[in-house]
């Protein structure tokens, strides 16, 4: 799950990571009373909310550029929210359907003397967490890997012993700082550890992380994400979650306890275990077609869980054709054939559908299939489905 700029924010003063002040607003209405928070005189910075990064170089889909602006004054703050609040963002991040800007957030405006780059994440390599430093900050990361790899400072953190001192300061000198600067960057690197330690992150990004005119470290973005497995035991971070930036489809088929991630293609596929939702992904691949979806409905599927299922890929309209792959192990083809039939009874199936059973009861589950009188295509292996569904597509 990932969180906006500005809740990240909050969090990371609570861990004494320094933050300028900012307000967040959702209405045009409250624009005035937000920017009466700052003081008369300085520039403002009018940041757009979206869990997508590359918001300053974006483009509004009405023309107007930057998803990030500095003002001199609070009237042209205003004037540059109005332009943004309600408007689509498209970022290097977003796809070109780009994100609505339902939150702007205004925070008071930092003299920058350098942009650092700051990351914690898990490495799986190593099962560690890795910061990542380096002095090219306020730029795509991926870019100085590619053509400045030196200038990146990285330090995995043993999980048992917690970060170091010593590892602390291999930070700071990466970065080549001294003096204030070097304490400071010290406490604030140690407040986002302990951050993303304690709060079960997967990653949180501070790009640019600066040093001001006047010597103090500012996080000036934050980027977090947080694991999903570990959401349970933080009840106030799963408060923070905007469904607004999230795939209706993929909300719908969490409360049914599907594992659904939308794709682009035009093929879906309903398949038991996440192994072979991956298998019938490249299968289909093979054969020239395109996976609308990767969906797991799990070992114990049921009824309900499988029309739920139905209904989710059968909402997007994408969808040209249905390929069901099911493997029947704990799970008996049987029960599998009666959830597609009692799916088939609540929603209309518009598009052609190859189901491919194998496993225990496989005999019972395809004859129950073809006494429902249900139009589908039975299909004796994977290639075999796969072939069969990309076919039915692409002659739709
Ligand atoms: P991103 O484009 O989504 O990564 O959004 P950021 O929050 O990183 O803002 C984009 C850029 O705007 C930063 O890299 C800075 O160069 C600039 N910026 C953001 N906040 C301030 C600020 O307080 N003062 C100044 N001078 N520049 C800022
Ligand atoms: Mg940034």
């Amino acid at each position: 799950m990932n969180i906006h700029e500005y809740q990240a924010k909050e969090l990371f003063a609570a861990y004494g990571v320094p933050v300028s002040k900012g307000v967040a607003v959702q209405s045009e209405d409250a624009f005035d009373d937000a920017l009466n928070q700052f003081p008369d005189e300085g520039m403002i910075v009018v940041k757009s909310q979206i869990h997508a990064g590359g918001r300053g170089k974006g483009t509004f889909t009405d023309g107007f550029q930057g998803g990030v602006k500095l003002a001199n004054s609070k009237s042209e703050a205003r004037e540059i929210a109005s332009k943004m609040l309600g408007n689509t963002l498209v970022t290097h991040q977003t796809g070109t359907a780009g994100r609505k800007v339902q939150t702007i957030y205004f925070t008071a405006a930092e003299s920058i003397s350098h942009e650092y780059y700051l990351a914690i994440l898990m490495d799986r390599d190593t099962s560690k967490p890795v910061i990542i430093a380096s002095t090219e900050g306020g730029v795509d990361i991926e870019q100085v890997a590619e053509n400045t790899p030196g200038k990146i400072t990285k330090v995995f953190v043993d999980p048992t012993l917690g970060l170091q001192p010593y590892q602390i300061r291999e930070v700071a000198f990466g970065l080549g700082l001294s003096g204030g600067a070097f304490k400071d960057m010290g406490k604030t690197l140690k407040g986002l550890y302990d951050f993303f330690w304690q709060k079960d992150a997967s990653m949180v990004e501070v790009n640019p992380l600066i040093v001001t005119e006047e010597g103090k470290v500012v996080a000036l973005d934050a980027k977090v994400g947080f694991d999903d497995n570990a959401l349970f035991r933080h009840a106030d971070i799963q408060e923070l979650r905007d469904l607004n930036e999230e795939d209706d489809k993929e909300i719908e088929a969490a409360k049914f306890s599907l594992s659904y991630i939308a794709l682009d293609g035009n093929i879906a596929c309903l398949v038991n275990g996440a192994g072979l939702a991956m298998s019938t992904m490249d299968i289909i691949k093979h054969f020239g077609g395109d996976p609308a979806n990767f969906l797991d409905v799990g070992g114990g599927a049921n009824a309900e869980q499988v029309t739920a299922a139905f209904k989710i890929i059968l909402s997007d309209p994408k969808v040209k054709g249905i390929l069901v792959n099911i493997f029947g192990g704990i799970m008996k083809c049987d029960i599998i054939a009666e959830g597609i039939i009692e799916a088939a009874k609540k929603v209309e199936i518009t598009v052609p559908l190859v189901v491919r059973l194998e496993g225990t009861n496989v005999e019972l589950g395809k004859q129950l299939l073809t006494e429902s009188g249900l139009d589908l295509v039975s299909a004796d292996s994977l290639s075999d489905a796969a072939e069969k569904i990309v076919n039915l597509v692409k002659h739709a």
